[in-house]
């Protein structure tokens, strides 16, 4: 059973479980695909039914950002640990490289993706990486063709929310990739264009300040994390 949250329901899953999960839907014989919200999401499926849909209709919709962690505390239906998607990544693009399953990385802009796949093969001795593509493209069904010939069995699919959500729903299988995740911005912190908040911030649930602090731009998109909290305030008083 899932945690509902806001009309979001998350599994109740460590990264341990996810990591195993993620390995038994890449090893299956049909397309899933892997969500990973944050506040700022849970408030737009709020706002847009066809995000909330493709979000709820996810194999595994994995519990990112403190948050969703507080709200979930909040509500008296704890989760078990926050599984930020950048790490849920990272642990199934290795358990790609062990099991010689083949990775594609759709998302962020220009040149953006052949860096990550440059550095992750780095990274990851024998990682195949199928094919890349940038995320600012107008026609979806061609990009899904050219995953399906690449032969990938594995899409990072990185083009923000709720593009990715609605792009993995509509078109995962489409892709004949078995397993796909929606990754925000984790490919422009594996090309190195955009770093990780330091350990400090990770470890004191401080990670949103980093990014606020980097790239004051956000201050609109973080508002909707005090509002989230609000919403599970009036959640919690119903
Ligand atoms: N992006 C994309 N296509 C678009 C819009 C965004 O590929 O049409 C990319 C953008 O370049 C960035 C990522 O999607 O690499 C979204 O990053 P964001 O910081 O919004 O994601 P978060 O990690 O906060 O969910």
């Amino acid at each position: 059973m899932r945690v509902d949250i806001l009309g979001v329901g998350f599994d109740n899953v460590t990264m341990s479980e996810a990591l195993a999960r993620g390995e038994q839907m890449l090893c299956a014989d049909r397309a899933h695909y892997v969500v990973t919200p944050n506040p700022e999401i849970v408030e737009t499926c709020r706002e847009n039914a066809a995000a909330k849909d493709a979000v709820n209709g996810a194999d595994l919709v994995l519990p990112d950002g403190i948050g969703v962690i507080y709200g979930a505390k909040m509500l008296k239906t704890p989760l078990a640990e926050r599984v930020p998607g950048i790490e849920f990544g990272t642990g199934m693009i290795e358990t790609c490289a062990r099991l010689g399953k083949r990775v594609y990385l759709l998302g962020a802009k220009p040149g953006v993706a052949e860096q990550a796949a440059e550095n992750l093969i780095a990274r990851f001795p024998g990682l195949i990486v199928s094919g890349t593509h940038d995320g600012y493209f107008k026609e979806d069904a061609p990009v899904a063709a050219a995953i399906r010939d690449s032969g990938a069995d594995m899409v990072l699919v990185c083009l923000g929310a709720p593009k990715q959500e609605l792009f993995m729903a509509q078109y995962g299988e489409a892709t004949g990739a078995k397993l796909l995740m929606g990754l925000g911005g984790s490919l422009d912190i594996f090309a190195g264009v955009a770093q990780r908040a330091p350990e400090f911030y990770c470890r004191h649930n401080l990670e949103w300040l980093y990014r606020l602090v980097k790239n004051p731009s956000r201050f609109g998109r973080m508002l909707k994390l005090p509002l989230f909290l609000l919403h599970v305030v009036g959640a919690k008083r119903k």
